[in-house]
């Protein structure tokens, strides 16, 4: 199904496996609701990626290097960046939401694609720069069963995507060569280049068609399977 040599197949969580449902804006401005905050949902978006990427700089500045404690403030500071002077109660609630299986949906084709390719005999991880909580979440989610046994979370290895350190320990985890693994992702940066420089194969998925510069991408997860 795939091309030889791969035998193992890692996956990105967010984005590519799993999305929020509903979206991370509608959840913001329901939680903040409830403690008494009015925010535009529609404002909320455009603060969140623009702390995300702030923090993103700030974790290559010191090489990549994470742990729970870091995702944590992470998103403390991204929750802050959205609804400025937030309590800590406000906070732990939005967290705690992430941690559900119910506050995420893995698609049709996602679902299926795993199924595919668990039966044609490839072993499966998912390997993502979220933090612990992805753990509650597969195990809580009947289409993600291929890949339970295989999780690489960043803030467990000390290293984020697309530090070396990382991809070292899903090789580590694949128990095999790094040729003989694909890694699937809809990052550039994270997945796709972090991948390829490591030695493994990588595959982009970009629906939205937003990247032809780069040489090996599917528009969905089912196009591996072709
Ligand atoms: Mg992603």
């Amino acid at each position: 199904m795939l091309p030889t040599p791969i035998r193992a197949v890692y996956f990105d969580a967010v984005g590519t496996l799993i999305f929020p449902n509903p979206p991370a804006s509608a959840v913001y401005a329901q939680v903040a609701g409830r403690h008494g905050r009015t925010i535009d949902p529609a404002a909320i978006s455009p603060l969140l990626w623009q702390q995300f990427r702030i923090e993103d700089d700030l974790d290559r500045q010191f090489g990549w290097v994470t742990s729970e404690e870091r995702e944590r403030r992470r998103w403390r500071n991204i929750v802050s960046a959205v609804l400025p002077g937030s309590s800590d109660e406000l906070f732990d609630e939005l967290f705690q939401h992430f941690a559900r299986p119910s506050a995420w949906v893995v698609p049709d084709d996602a679902a299926r694609t795993l199924t595919e390719l668990a039966a044609a005999g490839y072993w499966m991880g998912m390997a993502s720069n979220y933090d612990r909580r992805l753990e509650s979440v597969v195990q809580g989610s009947a289409a993600l069963v291929s890949v339970r046994g295989w999780l690489v979370i960043s803030s467990v290895v000390g290293v984020r995507k697309p530090g070396a350190g990382f991809f070292a320990a899903v090789v580590a985890s694949a128990g095999c060569e790094p040729r003989e693994i694909l890694f699937v992702g809809d990052d550039v940066e994270n997945d796709y280049e972090g991948a390829t420089a490591a030695g493994l194969h990588a595959v982009l998925l970009d629906p939205k068609d937003k990247h032809p510069e780069v040489a090996r991408r599917v528009r969905s997860l089912g196009e591996l399977l072709l």
